[in-house]
C-alpha cells in the first residue's frame, strides 16, 4: 500500500469551489495509485462561520478568561465539521470516505489543553480502512489525552497531525496544501516579489518556521525530520510544484543556484511581541537577582531574545501576555518597563555560517530604511532584530532586497 497524507488548510476548504479543488487533489492521488489519508483544518479564517477564531470568539464575547478544557472541546468542533463537509464533497464524486476525529484516528496526547504534544499514534483503525480501499479523512489539530479528554495541538496544529500520521503510517509522502505555492523567501503578504524555494532542508525550514514562517508548524517539520518523512508544501489552487522539504539540499538541482551565493535563505517575522526590560533593583535576593525568570515560567509565560549583560536584563514575550507578565513581576516586587506592539524580524540561512558581514548587512539595510533596531539576537543560522510593529513591513522588505532574495530573471 502506498500511503500519502494530504493536509488541507483552512483557506483550501473555505468555499464549495475551493473544496472542489482540494477534492481534485485527492482524486489525483488515488489516480496515481496512492491510498490517501486526508487531514483537514477548520474551514476558512477569522470571520468565517466555523473557523477556529470564530469559534473562540463565541465564548470570548462572554468572558476573556476561557476554561482551557472547554476551549479545546469547542475548537476541536471546527475540524470535525470540516471533515464531514469534505467527506460530503468526496461522496459527491463517488467515493465512500470514512471520517475520524483525532482521537478515533489514534492520536494520543500528553493532555496539556490548548497546546498538547502527541505522545503516540495508534494507527490501527486508519490502516484497517485504508486496507479496505477507503479514503480516510482525519480532523486535524486534535487528539485525545489518556484521561479521555479532547486536547488540541496549538494554533496551526493540523500540520502536526499530518506529519505525525505520515510518520506513524510510514507514508511515502506528506503534502501540505495551502494558499501560497510553497515556502517563500518571505511572507508574500509583506513582500509581493518573494520567491518560492524549490528544495529546502528540514532543519532550515524548521528554523524558518520557529522564526515565524507560518506556512508550516515547526513541530510538524521536527516530526517529519526525525522520522525522515518526505514533505511537500503546495498550493491547492495552482499547478506549481511547491517546495520539497528533504534531508539535504546538497547534490540536488537547487543546490548550486540557491546556496553557493546565498548566505540568507529567507526573511521571517513574528508580530505581536512585547519587550520586557527590567528596571531598578530586584527585591528578592541580591541586586542582579534573576529569579523573575522562574516567576514568569510558573505563570506560563515563555521568554525569547534573552539579553542578560551587566545590569541589562531584557527579553521578549507574547504581546497578549504582557498584562499577565506585568502583574506577576509587580506582585513579586520587580520593576519592569514593557514596550508593546513590536515585531521580531529574522534573517535565516545555513549559508551564513562563518560568513563575515551578515550582521553588517542587516544593520545597513535597516538603517537605510530608517528602521530602529530595539534589540538583537543571533544563532549560527539566524540574526533577529526587534523592531516596532509599524516598521515591520519595511524592515522585512529591506532585508529581503539587501540579501537579493527577490524573483530573479530566468
Ligand atoms: P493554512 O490555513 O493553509 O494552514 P496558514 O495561514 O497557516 O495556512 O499559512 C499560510 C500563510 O503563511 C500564507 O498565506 C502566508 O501569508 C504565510 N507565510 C508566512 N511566511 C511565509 C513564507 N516564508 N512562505 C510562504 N508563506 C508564508
Ligand atoms: N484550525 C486550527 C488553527 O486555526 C489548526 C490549523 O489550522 O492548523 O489554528
Ligand atoms: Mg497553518
Amino acid at each position: 500500500m502506498r500511503i500519502i497524507v494530504q493536509k488541507f488548510g483552512g483557506t483550501s476548504l473555505s468555499s464549495p469551489e475551493r473544496r472542489e479543488m482540494s477534492a481534485s487533489r485527492i482524486l489525483a492521488a488515488i489516480g496515481e495509485g496512492y491510498s490517501p489519508v486526508v487531514v483537514v483544518s477548520a474551514m476558512g479564517r477569522a470571520g468565517d462561520p466555523y473557523a477556529t477564531d470564530t469559534l473562540l470568539g463565541i465564548v470570548r464575547e462572554i468572558s476573556s478568561e476561557m476554561d482551557p478544557r472547554e476551549t479545546d472541546l469547542l475548537v476541536s468542533c471546527g475540524e470535525i465539521i470540516s471533515s464531514v463537509v469534505m467527506a460530503a464533497t468526496l461522496r459527491d464524486k463517488g467515493l465512500a470516505p470514512r471520517v475520524l476525529t483525532g482521537g478515533q484516528a489514534g492520536i494520543i496526547t500528553d493532555g496539556v489543553y490548548t497546546d498538547a504534544r502527541i505522545i503516540r499514534v495508534e494507527p490501527s483503525l486508519i490502516l484497517r480502512w485504508l486496507r479496505d480501499g477507503t479514503t480516510v479523512i482525519v480532523a486535524g489539530f486534535q487528539g485525545l489525552a489518556e484521561s479521555g479528554d479532547v486536547t488540541t495541538l496549538g494554533r496551526g496544529g493540523s500540520d502536526i497531525t499530518a506529519t505525525a500520521l505520515g510518520a506513524a503510517l510510514d507514508a511515502e509522502l506528506v503534502e501540505i496544501y495551502t494558499d501560497v505555492d510553497g515556502i517563500k523567501t518571505a511572507d508574500p503578504r509583506l513582500v509581493p516579489d518573494a520567491r518560492t524555494i524549490e528544495v529546502l532542508a528540514y532543519d532550515e525550514i524548521c528554523q524558518m518556521a520557529h522564526e515565524g514562517a507560518k506556512v508550516i508548524h515547526p513541530r510538524a517539520v521536527e516530526i517529519a525530520m526525525q522520522r525522515r518523512v518526505p514533505l511537500r508544501i503546495k498550493c491547492t489552487f495552482t499547478e506549481t510544484p511547491g517546495t520539497l522539504v528533504t534531508y539535504s539540499v546538497e547534490g540536488t538541482q537547487a543546490w548550486p543556484d540557491a546556496r553557493q551565493v546565498m548566505p540568507v535563505t529567507g526573511v521571517t517575522h513574528i508580530m505581536g511581541v512585547a519587550q520586557v526590560a527590567m528596571t531598578g533593583e530586584a527585591q528578592e535576593g541580591a541586586p542582579g537577582d534573576l529569579g523573575f525568570f522562574r516567576h514568569l515560567a510558573d505563570a506560563g509565560i515563555s521568554v525569547d531574545m534573552i539579553n542578560v549583560t551587566g545590569a541589562l536584563r531584557a527579553f521578549i514575550i507574547r504581546d497578549d501576555l504582557a498584562e499577565r507578565a506585568a502583574r506577576v513581576l509587580k506582585d513579586q516586587g520587580y520593576q519592569a518597563k514593557i514596550d508593546r506592539r513590536l515585531t521580531k524580524v529574522s534573517v535565516v540561512g545555513y549559508g551564513m555560517r562563518g560568513i563575515p558581514g551578515v550582521m553588517a548587512a542587516v544593520v545597513e539595510a535597516l538603517g537605510y530604511a530608517g528602521v530602529e533596531i530595539l534589540q538583537t539576537a543571533d544563532s549560527h543560522v539566524t540574526i533577529s532584530c526587534l523592531v516596532r510593529e509599524g516598521d515591520a513591513e519595511v524592515a522585512v522588505q529591506a532585508l529581503h532586497a539587501k540579501f537579493g532574495l527577490g524573483k530573479r530573471e530566468v
